[in-house]
């Protein structure tokens, strides 16, 4: 398993690691590569990379539906970013063929923080076959 550490600079942001995890991955020729978030506030998605905005209107749309002050039990203040968090859930999948990820031509992978700036860690584990 390898362990990524990454910075997040925002409360709520999505940060583009397509890069990161075709770098982790690149010994592998066939199989399978999961990417996983160790966290409570944080998510992970598979979603468009091309235009930015997709992934600013998918961090605005979640801030709106699950608000910052709320009717919450949990006197954190984040309770906003466990229920996010929960919505966009903890792992991803993708299949490895001949050396690339099998993502589509418009698709990338996403570390969504709704409890930043924080210092994160990403788990990817690859199975290969
Ligand atoms: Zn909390």
């Amino acid at each position: 398993m390898i362990r990524i550490s990454i910075k997040t600079n925002l409360r709520k942001e999505a940060i583009d690691i397509t890069g990161i995890v075709k770098k982790h991955v690149k010994n592998i020729k066939n199989g399978i590569a999961v990417v996983y978030v160790p966290h409570t506030t944080a998510g992970i998605a598979i979603n468009e990379a091309y235009d930015p905005s997709v992934a600013e209107d998918i961090i605005e749309t979640l801030s709106k539906l699950i608000p910052y002050s709320g009717n919450y039990k949990h006197l954190e203040g984040n309770a906003d970013a466990h229920i996010q968090a929960t919505i966009t859930g903890n792992s991803i999948q993708i299949i490895i063929q001949n050396g690339q990820l099998q993502l589509g031509r418009w698709q990338g992978i996403f570390f969504l923080e709704f409890d930043g700036p924080r210092h994160r860690e990403i788990y990817i584990k690859t199975i290969e076959g």
